[in-house]
């Protein structure tokens, strides 16, 4: 069997350079920073990969770039597409490691679910990346790179045609985007590999790349608070909360990281999260579940009465079980009935669609390849 050598470069891989970064880089090597916008500009809106291709930029420069710097994605090493157009992408990193990407039509919007990191160290029970184990944060490259991976192969009209169309055609047209959404709730925990992914969401929002609303990029979390804090501060994009359980006593059974900042820790950040923004009106609970653990009418009420205060929607999602999982899904009638106590009790709650569940690109379902599982994150170590 021959190995494939990790690919281990010397050059700058500009694909995660966010503008700030892009601008420093352009001054470090003596250019104008008016460059950072054009590079921008042909990398992620044109989908650019060679800098050879960037017509409004001078030929010595072009030459210099491609001597010092690169555009480098991850290479797509498998595509499947499932019966209801879910697809998804496994894309093989330096170092042997692999994640996973998928895209979700709808009929209104598409929504790419992009990987943090490889694997995920916080240990949820009813996940699968979980079972994975962790082996590393994805750089802010590879977090983007997702992005402009699957804009390419969704949207050849998005790829470089010729020069005349580069040079006058818009051709990220926001009305004609397939991917609308991005949600960051794939493998990985976002707030623990939080300035790659921070810089990767820049790129999201920059009206220079993808040009994405706030509204429209959603960081999931398990509940990492000092970093959610930050994040306020930082980029305050929608929130999505792995809530999963209505009390400390259950949620410490399957959400570990609870143990570390409880509930009402947690509730409290987000209350701050949104406050003094009228615009950002509400996030999102998701709440798996899971037959006989955290499903009951009882858990329905309980749940009811902890958010009472917070500005939220609750999505149910019904779970979908992998190889040695230690859980069952709900039947649907409790998943109903749990929904009908929260709509009476005033919440929006809706059953999540499962979407790709015969590719295992359902949500918990994502679990790529990880190399050396046995990277655990011990909870008394983070800050
Ligand atoms: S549910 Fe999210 S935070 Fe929990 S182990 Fe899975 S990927 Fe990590």
């Amino acid at each position: 069997m021959t190995l494939l050598p990790d690919i281990k470069s010397t050059k700058v891989n500009l694909l995660g350079y966010d503008l700030a970064h892009m601008k420093a880089f352009f001054t470090e090597i003596g250019e104008k920073p008016f460059r950072a916008v054009q590079v921008l500009k042909w990398i992620h809106q044109f989908g650019a990969d060679d800098f050879t291709q960037m017509s409004n930029v001078s030929q010595s420069l072009r030459n210099r770039l491609s001597d010092i710097a690169e555009i480098r994605a991850p290479e797509i090493v498998a595509e499947q597409k499932a019966s209801d157009g879910t697809i998804k992408w496994l894309m093989r990193l330096d170092g042997g490691n692999s994640i996973e990407t998928v895209f979700i039509p709808e009929d209104n919007r598409g929504t790419l679910c992009v990987s943090s990191q490889v694997g995920c160290a916080l240990d949820c029970g009813f996940c699968s990346t979980a079972k994975q184990g962790f082996n590393r944060n994805l750089t802010s490259a590879e977090i983007i790179a997702q992005l402009w991976v699957a804009n390419r192969a969704l949207n050849p009209l998005a790829q470089l045609k010729d020069e005349a169309q580069s040079k006058h055609g818009k051709v990220q047209d926001s009305k004609n985007r397939v991917i609308t959404n991005v949600v960051l709730m794939g493998m990985g925990e976002p707030l623990l590999n939080f300035d790659n992914v921070v810089e990767a969401i820049h790129l999201m929002l920059e009206d220079h790349a993808y040009g994405l609303s706030k509204r429209r990029v959603t960081i999931s979390t398990a509940g990492v608070v000092p970093a959610l804090k930050r994040l306020r501060e930082e980029c305050d994009v929608s929130l999505a909360i792995s809530l999963h359980a209505p009390n400390d006593a259950i949620r410490n059974k399957i959400v570990p990281l609870n143990k570390k900042y409880p509930i009402k820790e947690l509730l409290e950040a987000c209350q701050y999260y949104f406050s003094g923004d009228t615009k950002k009106k509400q996030f999102t609970i998701e709440y798996v579940m899971l037959a006989g653990i955290n499903d009951s009418e009882k858990n329905a009420r309980e749940l009811a009465s902890l958010l009472k205060k917070l500005p939220c929607k609750i999505n149910l999602i019904p779970f979908n079980p992998f190889p040695d999982s230690d859980f069952d899904c709900s039947k649907m009638q409790t998943i109903n009935r749990f929904k009908d106590i929260l709509y009476k009790a005033g919440y929006v709650a809706v059953i999540r669609k499962t979407r790709g569940d015969d590719i295992d690109a359902a949500c918990g379902q994502l679990a790529g390849k990880v190399k050396d599982k046995s990277r655990r994150i011990k909870l008394d170590k983070m800050n």
